[in-house]
């Protein structure tokens, strides 16, 4: 059997060479793919090219295919364009909740998107990149990078546990969404590598246990929404891990207790659409409704 993958080692070499995360990622990532570095950066901007074009679609106002979702990240731009009163979580935050509904609702409309790492859980990673780069003045190569050390984190995830819902519940794809996420923003920030593992850490730990519920089996509800609660998740994480908070369970280990969590959760709770919220009178009278409908 292959060797998992380890983020610890991986930010323990890095810390060996006295470079930030992002720098290592690049390094790694460009000799796994046999390519040169440029190279790489410049495939990552293709994909930040598109999360922008998903952005922008999502926003203009789309419907879905089941008819659950759509619209809400337009709401979302009038209300932060409309009010002026203070946001209540702060205006980057709001700018990534808009975000993060835009692009779940542009794949939910079989828009375009980036999987990153799922379909499902495609808002939260471009919510906080953009988020962040528009608040900081960040720069596309320096926005490449960061999706380099998400691209990594996820590489670990998908080695040690899963990035499925179907086998690990939602845990693996809005959790490990928002760990690329947290990792991606300490990265941003000038945080070290080790932060970078501590981000990590704490956001999957926050998202424990999540299941995957889909109503009518189809990626709207609750998916859309859940991509917003990811990027809460991540950024809290991120800002605790740049202020010097450590999680007590070393990463690799929070990645290991996701997969065993997975394991032990019930079928019906990894996207057959038999447990959680698809169960609820309202989730499957809407089944009801879109199965008569097809
Ligand atoms: S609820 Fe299931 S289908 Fe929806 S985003 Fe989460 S894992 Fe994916």
């Amino acid at each position: 059997m292959d060797e998992k993958l380890s983020l610890q080692k991986w930010i323990g070499l890095a810390q060996q060479k006295n470079i930030s995360f992002g720098d290592f990622c690049v390094e790694l990532q460009a000799k796994e793919l046999e390519i040169g570095e440029d190279d790489l950066l410049q495939r990552m901007e293709a994909m930040l090219k598109v999360m922008e074009q998903s952005i922008a679609s999502g926003l203009s106002g789309t419907k879905s295919m089941g008819g659950l979702v759509g619209g809400n990240g337009k709401l979302m731009d009038n209300y932060r364009r409309e009010h002026t009163r203070e946001s209540i979580v702060g205006s980057i935050m709001s700018k990534a909740i808009m975000i993060a509904l835009a692009v779940g609702e542009a794949n939910a409309s079989m828009g375009r998107i980036v999987a990153a790492p799922t379909a499902g859980a495609s808002g939260t990673l471009p919510a906080v990149l953009f988020s962040l780069s528009e608040a900081r003045g960040i720069d596309m190569p320096v926005l490449a990078k960061a999706l380099t050390v998400s691209g990594t984190i996820g590489m670990v995830i998908a080695s040690r546990a899963t990035l499925s819902g179907a086998a690990g519940g939602c845990q693996a794809e809005c959790g490990s969404a928002g760990a690329m996420a947290a990792g991606a923003a300490v990265e941003l920030y000038g945080g070290s590598p080790k932060q970078v593992g501590h981000a990590v850490a704490m956001t999957l730990k926050n998202m424990l246990g999540l299941v995957c519920d889909p109503v009518a089996g189809l990626v709207e509800v609750p998916c859309v929404k859940r991509n917003a609660g990811a990027v809460a998740v991540a950024m809290t994480a991120a800002e605790m891990a740049l202020a010097g908070i450590e999680s007590v369970i070393p990463v690799d280990e929070v990645i290991d207790a996701m997969a065993a969590v997975g394991s032990a959760m019930s079928c019906t709770l990894k996207e057959t659409a038999q447990g959680g919220l698809a169960v609820s009178p309202t989730g499957l009278s809407w089944a009801n409704k879109i199965f008569a409908r097809s």
